[in-house]
């Protein structure tokens, strides 16, 4: 079976680059290749460039990670961590080590909103097969969210191991991968002494420089109620637009990839690790606006898992976190700093939602 830790392409371009934004750059030369990798579709823009030959490596670094991160294929290096639960630390690569001890200090940062450790639970849900979906017996879920636990990771910075306590855990990167890996495609980028880049990894968006010194780029913010289904940007139905530089803009949404119970409910793909059943927040769609592809990535989800209030207290004291958030009764709220730089589709979208500005 085909598994994946990214969602599928076509449900899940949450975040996407207005085409406008790239076919508008005037005269420019813009080396641009878009490619299918994690399990979506990667596109990658170098602005002020005509070789795109400066792309191939930023993709070759977008292959290497996948074959360390990805928990579905057997021989990465988190499925070697999975196989020796409970048995024995394994030795990976720096990589991998910082891609886990990154989730894990989310995880701890977050009270285990967060967890790495959620493998067990994805693997019973099913969620990287939308579609598929069968909402599991109440025992396996308790026996599944028994396994969730990021306190039982033991890291070994001199040996550069990881170790999972208890036979069955599984860490899953799934919530945090695309963020690092998009990070890791910047750095490749700026020693190729790119300036100015969009990275889109099926929607977790990088932003190198600005389209210009003075303009920003504009990133297009998906309408949850009306996502994306062909993966086509020009089609979609989105609700404002974020004009944002040297940034990463990352969403996570409950209709990015779900099932339709026999009940008539939304499972979805966002788990509550402390219930084991898709995370019911109050939230739609949350996203996140920060310097660090990584962050943005695990706070998207995490801030997904702990509402809106929660959310805004974290934000509050923590620097350089910007978000939106649309909430299932139909509230876009974002905060305060957001003011200047999301602009709100008024027109299309004034009846069907309220906007607010908050100060976390
Ligand atoms: P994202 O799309 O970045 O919000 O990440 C969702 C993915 O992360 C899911 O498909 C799971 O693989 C994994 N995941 C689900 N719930 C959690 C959670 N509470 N903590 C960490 N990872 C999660
Ligand atoms: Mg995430």
């Amino acid at each position: 079976m085909k598994r994946k830790y990214i969602k599928p392409a076509g449900l899940l371009m949450a975040v996407c680059i207005a085409v406008t934004g790239l076919a508008g750059c005037g005269k420019e030369k813009v080396a641009t290749r878009t490619d299918f990798a994690l399990d979506t579709v990667i596109t990658i823009a170098a602005y002020g460039q005509s070789d795109e030959g400066i792309l191939k490596e930023p993709f070759n670094r977008i292959r290497e990670l996948d074959g360390k991160l990805n928990a579905f294929s057997e021989d990465s290096e988190i499925s070697k961590i999975n196989a020796a639960a409970g048995l024995e630390p394994v030795a990976v690569s720096e990589d991998t080590f910082n891609a886990v001890k990154k989730g894990l200090e989310y995880s701890e940062k977050t009270g285990g909103a967060f967890d790495i450790t959620i493998g067990p639970l994805v693997d019973l849900w099913k969620i990287e097969a939308p579609g598929e979906g069968v909402v599991p017996e109440q025992s396996d879920i308790d026996a599944a969210r028994a396994l969730v636990d990021y306190r039982k990771v033991v890291l070994d910075e001199a040996a550069h191991s990881v170790f999972l306590k208890d036979p069955g855990m599984k860490i899953n990167l799934g919530a945090i991968a695309k963020g690092y890996i998009g990070d890791a495609v910047k750095s490749v980028l700026q020693s190729e002494g790119v300036e100015r880049a969009i990275i889109n990894l099926g929607g977790n968006v990088v932003l190198l420089g600005g389209k210009s010194n003075r303009e920003p780029f504009t990133v297009s913010l998906e309408n949850p109620e009306d996502p994306l289904s062909n993966g086509s940007i020009s089609d979609a139905s989105t609700l404002g637009v974020l004009r944002e530089r040297d940034n990463s803009i990352v969403t996570s949404g409950d209709y990015e990839r779900y099932f339709i119970g026999p009940d008539g409910k939304r499972y979805h793909h966002i788990l509550d690790p402390k219930t084991g059943y898709p995370a019911e927040s109050g939230l739609h769609q949350v996203t996140v606006i920060t310097d660090v592809s990584a962050d943005a990535d695990a706070l998207s989800t995490s801030f997904f898992v702990m509402g809106l209030d929660q959310a805004m207290a974290y934000i509050g004291e923590t620097e350089g976190v910007e978000a939106v958030f649309v909430t299932t009764d139909n509230r876009i709220v974002a905060t305060k700093g957001m003011e200047d730089a999301f602009i709100f589709d008024e027109q299309n979208y004034g009846n069907q939602y309220t906007l607010e500005f908050t100060e976390p």
